[in-house]
């Protein structure tokens, strides 16, 4: 078995941080990712509010923190798909197994897994996934050129990919189930700036039609059931985090997101979770590299306490 001082799970802003404090504190680290590392920079086009940076692109962001990771020594397995996290070991040890097969143990293991967007649940949504349903606007926007769109949802995420969308797209539709918008009030002042986006209100989306590729979405409003034409359904109606694998022995929300104390430590010592899979306030880049940075740090004064005890080998 591979003995680390850090398993840091997940890839994203979160973890990366992790990873660069962890490795530059001289731990040895590992960072494992089921896919590409970058967690959700990847599925976002331009970043303009991480501080000191006006203007990024997601993918080159997430290489800039992967290649700085990896200068201080961050060891980054990516398409390495965690199975379980073993955390009721003997004293301090945690094993982590991947999907293929290999087993690492550390006495810290930071859990920066993300999480996965919310799905409708209605008729349609999944058969129609990838042919004309999507979650991601800036992978599939450029697929649906002077088409009709909906995007549903009310939050944060769904005004800012609507207005995205209108790049490509004859016109948006935002489809909400309640009167009032959740989004912050700047985005919705560009929303309805944008001459290009309109506003459905109130309305329950009960269907996404199509044979093969979405024709139409059908959506309950004022006791009436209508149906409107479009190509494309985005939807943008929240996260699921992707605590699974720990969330049995956490404390977590109702949600699953896992509640941790102000070092980012989860309710079992030697645990940390940080970034989008932590139940806080806001998800951006910047709070993950903070989480990140707050566990790593606290992981080397963990690692260093249990040396003082000599309950843990050095590993190098
Ligand atoms: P969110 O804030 O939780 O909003 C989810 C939206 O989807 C809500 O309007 C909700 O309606 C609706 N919804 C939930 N379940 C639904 C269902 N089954 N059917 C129809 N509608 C449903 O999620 P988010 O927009 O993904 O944002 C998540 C977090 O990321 C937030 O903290 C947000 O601030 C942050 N974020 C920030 C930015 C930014 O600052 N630029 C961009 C994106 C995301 P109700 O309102 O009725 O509950």
């Amino acid at each position: 078995m591979n003995e680390f001082d850090v398993i840091i799970v997940g890839g994203g802003p979160a973890g990366l941080a992790a990873g660069l404090y962890a490795a530059r504190m001289n731990l040895k680290a590992v960072l494992l990712d089921r896919g590409p590392v970058g967690g959700q920079l990847l599925n976002t086009e331009l970043i303009e509010d991480y501080p000191g940076i006006a203007s990024i692109l997601g993918h080159e962001l997430a290489d800039k923190m992967a290649d700085h990771a990896r200068e201080f020594g961050l060891e980054i397995r990516d398409f390495q798909s965690v199975k379980e996290v073993d955390l009721v070991g003997d004293g301090p040890m945690k094993v982590v197994r991947t999907e293929d097969g290999a087993e690492m143990s550390a006495p810290a293991v930071i859990m920066a897994a993300g999480g996965l967007p919310r799905h409708i649940e209605v008729p349609g949504e999944e058969a129609l996934a990838g042919r004309g349903v999507s979650y991601c606007a800036v992978c599939d926007g450029a697929f649906f050129r002077e088409q009709v769109l909906a995007v549903v949802g009310g939050g944060d995420a769904a005004l800012e990919e609507a207005d995205f969308l209108t790049r490509y797209a004859s016109k948006v539709y935002v489809i909400h189930r309640r009167a009032t918008l959740r989004a912050q009030t700047i985005l919705q002042d560009r929303a309805r700036a944008n001459a290009k986006i309109e506003f459905i209100l109130d309305a329950q989306v009960e269907e996404i039609v199509g044979d093969g590729k979405v024709r139409a979405i059908r959506y309950r409003q004022g006791g009436a059931s209508k149906e409107l034409e479009v190509g494309g359904v985005f939807i943008f109606v929240g996260f699921l985090p992707n605590s699974g694998i720990v969330k049995p022995h956490l404390e977590h929300d109702d949600q699953g997101y896992l509640v941790t104390d102000r070092d980012t430590q989860t309710s079992l010592e030697g645990l940390w979770a940080v970034g989008d899979v932590r139940a806080q306030l806001t998800k951006q880049i910047a709070t993950a590299v903070g989480d990140g940075t707050t566990a790593a740090v606290a992981a080397s004064n963990y690692i260093s306490m249990l040396r003082d005890r000599e309950r843990v080998p050095q590993t190098h």
